[in-house]
């Protein structure tokens, strides 16, 4: 069986590296009141270069002083990217991403597809989703 947390080392590399370049973002990520993003980027390595692209399509129009990402997480299958405030050009780039994290495996970056029925909304390539509909189907033997 696949352990699904191997992804956890890329998760703090990759929460490293955006918030070393692109810490103005970041400013409050250790203080929960103001910020969520202390939970960390609860998200796997295939939607990682989406971000990055988002976060440095954001920085190129130099939002306002202040501006700063609260949190990045997966819900339902998709991105969602909050932040305390934003232009329409920014909330433009956000929803971009956040359409076109249906169409990536979150887990490798391949095209991939929303999927309902592997007991939750995930967006996986046809491999990955295989392998997930497997593991589920082995769980379940091992249960009954
Ligand atoms: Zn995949």
């Amino acid at each position: 069986m696949s352990n699904w947390n191997i992804y956890e080392k890329d998760r703090e590399k990759f929460e490293k590296k955006i918030f070393e370049e692109f810490p103005e973002f970041f400013r409050n990520a250790d203080d929960p009141m103001k910020s969520l993003m202390c939970f960390g980027v609860e998200i796997d390595p295939g939607w990682h270069d989406l971000i990055y692209k988002l976060l440095q399509d954001i920085k190129a129009l130099n939002p306002e002083e202040g501006f700063e990402v609260v949190q990045i997480k997966e819900k339902f299958g998709g991105l969602r990217f909050y932040t305390n405030f934003g232009t329409d050009e920014i909330f433009e780039l956000i929803h971009k991403a956040e359409d076109d994290s249906y169409k990536i495996c979150e887990i490798c970056g391949e095209k991939g597809k929303l999927r309902n029925d592997i007991g939750w909304y995930l967006t996986l390539c046809n491999d990955h989703y295989k392998e997930r509909k497997q593991d589920l189907i082995s769980k379940k033997q091992l249960l009954s």
